[in-house]
This record gives structure tokens, C-alpha cells and sequence, in this order.
């Protein structure tokens, strides 16, 4: 798609032209003993911190001093609405509708709270798909709402699988599965992007696909969200959860968003666990009324939120609103495309990129498998000062990130490999 070249020089060039190149300054890029820039690959596990989040939640932390309980109302940001202070941010950024997405929890609790409404189960359809290389946290979670309900977690979990030699999932595959056990299945739950792979699913077509045979539709989207541009409105699926700390770079362990598609908002019979904050606001404080469910996605949040968290969460929205996501999503494939070019460029028989040719099919991670490597490979790369993931048995996971890696970043990380390999 593009026309890439070796050398240091091309890579200089492709930072000079890059529109999106000073929001690099706008990040803490983390340094080594010598204060130079460590080559920072794994937003995909933390994002960086925004210079702009320190101001978002000082604020937060002195309306709090000046004001006590008078914040919630007070405060430059009231607290008592301050999760719809995100709603339209995050629904641009996941492509959803204010009304179908929130800021609440953590991510494996939303995952558990929407299973609660969205995985209900009979004794004829009981059981839950996910893809064989799930995140561990997603299988625990399928595994445990299947025991919740008095059903076995080992014939329950029906799993879509690459075929031998392969890695990467086909949807004829899911298909097949879906003709043979359909109408077994209650609920489709898949990792949005495979964490492993990095292979990015079409959602809309397993929504189709699982809606076909009357199945419930979900995606854990920890991967996808603010990496991809997800759609999930479009995806018609039933609901998807994602987490903000790796690619929304909100900070560790950081709140959760959910979405709950449209059709879901006003229907006032589905299954849920409640607290005050599903109830109407108007009337919330009135405390002594009948429960009365707020409609949309709100109206799964069950506590009153942790504002300091959603300050550094409003911080990164307001950066992302201002790059816009087209243009994200543009330097994203420009990024990785030029890192598969030079990966492929060493010509090395030991190394094979696991993760989708197509750029429609992934993200910015490239999962690099290197044969015969052991975690040594990875102690090496740290020392030279490329951060990265590593995933038994041989792969390291490489997420260059738009909004702060550069051309050089990569070109260096894949010259520092090649020296390492040629040891
Ligand atoms: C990162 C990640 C998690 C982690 O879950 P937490 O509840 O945030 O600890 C779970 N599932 C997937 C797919 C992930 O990528």
C-alpha cells in the first residue's frame, strides 16, 4: 500500500511528514539511566501517561480540598454527572451512540455484570463460545458463569479453534460450529482483537453470524478500543467491554467502558444486578422510592464512580477527540505496515509475524513469532531499551502506537532485533 524503503534516513523522513508527529511530546515517554527515550512498544499492556492527566485530576483533587461534599454539585466538573462527561468521547472512540456506552468498574466486572443480562441460559442452550487463545481473564469469567448457573464449565465452553498448523481464526470455521451447535449456544463472547495474535475480528460478522442461529453476541474490545476504529453500533452486537489503560492510556488499573447496543436501552426486563446508580437520577435521592431503571448503558452502573480515575480518562478522550480517529487509524497502518516491512526485510527463517497480512485485520500489535527463541530474546531486548511484551513460548508482541511511537522508534527496535539475532 505503501512504498517503504530500508535506512535510517526514510524513517526520519516519515517522522517530518507525519501531521500527528508532536503528539508525541504531549505523552511521558519513559527514559533509561541516561534520560534517552526508551523504545516504548507496549501501549498495548499500559499506555503512556498524557502531560495533560496530572492538571485533570489535580483538579479533581482540589475541588475536592476546597469543596468537600459540595463537589458533587459544585466542583468545575460536578461529580454526580461526571461519567457523561465521557459518554460522547468514548462513543466516538469506539463508534457507539452516547446512550449505548459507559465509564464504570473494571473491566472482567463489567464483563460479568453484562453476562449477567446477556448469558441466559437453558438447559437446551447453555452454552458459551469463545476462540481457543481467549485472555485467560475472559475464559475464567465464561468458565465461572457457566458453574454460577449449575452447568459444567468443561462441555459449556465451546471453543473456535485455528486449524492445525494455523494461527489465525476462520470465520467458516465458526460457521460450521454455529450449523452443528447453534441452537446450544446462548452467548458469543470474543476478544474483540486477539491479544495474542492481534488478529482483528470482523464484528459485524460474527454478530450476523451468532444472531443467524439466536445466540447473544458480545466482545471483550481491552484490544480494540482506541486502536482500531470498532463500530460497534454498526457490529450489532448485543454489548462489548473494554478496558482504558492499554490503548486509552488512562492509567493503571483504571476504570472500565461498556457499551449496550440501542435495542437494549428501554427494555426494563432483562436481567441485571442494581444499585443506586442504575436508578433514575432525577429521582435517586429521594431513597426511599421504588427502584426505577435508568434506560441505556447507564443504567448497569451500580455505585457512585472514582472520580480521580475518570479525570485521567476524560484527559485522554479530550486527546483523542482532537486527533480524530480517521487520522489515528491512518498513521496506525502507515506505522505497522512499514514495521512488517522491515521485519520481513531481515530475511530470517526463525522469525514469522503470526499476526493478519491485511490491515484491515489487525491493529497497530505485530505478534512476532521467533523459533527457537527463549525468553533470553526478550531480557536482550529490555536491556537495549526496547519495551515489549513477551508470551510464551516465542512470541514478543510489538504495539507501536500512533499517537506516540515514530518511524524511528520502530526502525530502531527492528535494528536492535536483527543485532541481537546476529549475536
Ligand atoms: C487486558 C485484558 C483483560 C484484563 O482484565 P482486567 O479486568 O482489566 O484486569 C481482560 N481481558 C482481555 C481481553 C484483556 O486484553
Amino acid at each position: 500500500m505503501f512504498d517503504y524503503k530500508s535506512g535510517l534516513d526514510f524513517a526520519k523522513e516519515l517522522d517530518q511528514k507525519d501531521k500527528l508527529a508532536p503528539y508525541r511530546n504531549q505523552f511521558h515517554i519513559p527514559k533509561d539511566q541516561n534520560g534517552n527515550d526508551l523504545i516504548y512498544l507496549c501501549g498495548n499492556s499500559l499506555g503512556l501517561q498524557p502531560k495533560t492527566t496530572k492538571a485533570y485530576v489535580n483538579q479533581e483533587l482540589e475541588d475536592w480540598a476546597n469543596l468537600g461534599v459540595e463537589g458533587h454539585t459544585e466542583a468545575r466538573h460536578p461529580w454526580l454527572p461526571y461519567h457523561e462527561f465521557l459518554a460522547e468521547s468514548m462513543a466516538k472512540v469506539v463508534g457507539a451512540k452516547p446512550i449505548e456506552v459507559v465509564v464504570m468498574n473494571t473491566l472482567t466486572a463489567n464483563l460479568h455484570f453484562m453476562m449477567v443480562s446477556f448469558y441466559q441460559p437453558t438447559p437446551k442452550r447453555y452454552k458459551i463460545l469463545i476462540e481457543a487463545d481467549a485472555f485467560p481473564s475472559d475464559k475464567y469469567a465464561v468458565e465461572s458463569q457457566l458453574r454460577h448457573h449449575g452447568y459444567n464449565d468443561t462441555d459449556g465452553v465451546i471453543l473456535w479453534k485455528a486449524r492445525e498448523g494455523e494461527e489465525l481464526l476462520r470465520y467458516e470455521d465458526l460457521e460450521a460450529i454455529l450449523e452443528k451447535h447453534g441452537n446450544e449456544i446462548a452467548l458469543i463472547m470474543i476478544g474483540g482483537v486477539n491479544y495474542y495474535t492481534g488478529q482483528y475480528f470482523d464484528l459485524k460478522r460474527i454478530t450476523k453470524i451468532g444472531h443467524n442461529s439466536g445466540c447473544m453476541v458480545g466482545f471483550d474490545c481491552a484490544h480494540g478500543a482506541g486502536n482500531v476504529q470498532l463500530n460497534l453500533h454498526d457490529s450489532g452486537a448485543d454489548f462489548a467491554v473494554w478496558c482504558t489503560y492499554k490503548y486509552l492510556n488512562s492509567g493503571p488499573g483504571s476504570l472500565a467502558g461498556a457499551f449496550v447496543h440501542e435495542r437494549h436501552a428501554y427494555n426494563k426486563n432483562l436481567n441485571r444486578f442494581t444499585g443506586w446508580w442504575s436508578h433514575n437520577k432525577q429521582t435517586r435521592f429521594n431513597m426511599r422510592d421504588e427502584f426505577d431503571q435508568l434506560p441505556g448503558a447507564e443504567g448497569w452502573q451500580l455505585s457512585n464512580p472514582p472520580i480521580l480515575s475518570m479525570a485521567a480518562i476524560r484527559a485522554s478522550l479530550d486527546l483523542f477527540n482532537a486527533v480524530g480517529f480517521e487520522n489515528l487509524t491512518e498513521k496506525s497502518k502507515k506505522l505497522t505496515g512499514y514495521f512488517e516491512f522491515l521485519i520481513n526485510e531481515l530475511n530470517n527463517e526463525h522469525i514469522k509475524i503470526i499476526t493478519p497480512k491485511s490491515s484491515d485485520e489487525r491493529g497497530c500489535q505485530l505478534s512476532i513469532q521467533v523459533k527457537n527463541a527463549d525468553k533470553t530474546l526478550h531480557q536482550k531486548l529490555t536491556e537495549s531499551g526496547v519495551i515489549c511484551d513477551w508470551r510464551e513460548p516465542d512470541v514478543i508482541r510489538c504495539a507501536p502506537v500512533p499517537l506516540y511511537n515514530s518511524f524511528e522508534d520502530v526502525y530502531k527496535m527492528v535494528e536492535i532485533l536483527k543485532a541481537i539475532l546476529n549475536e
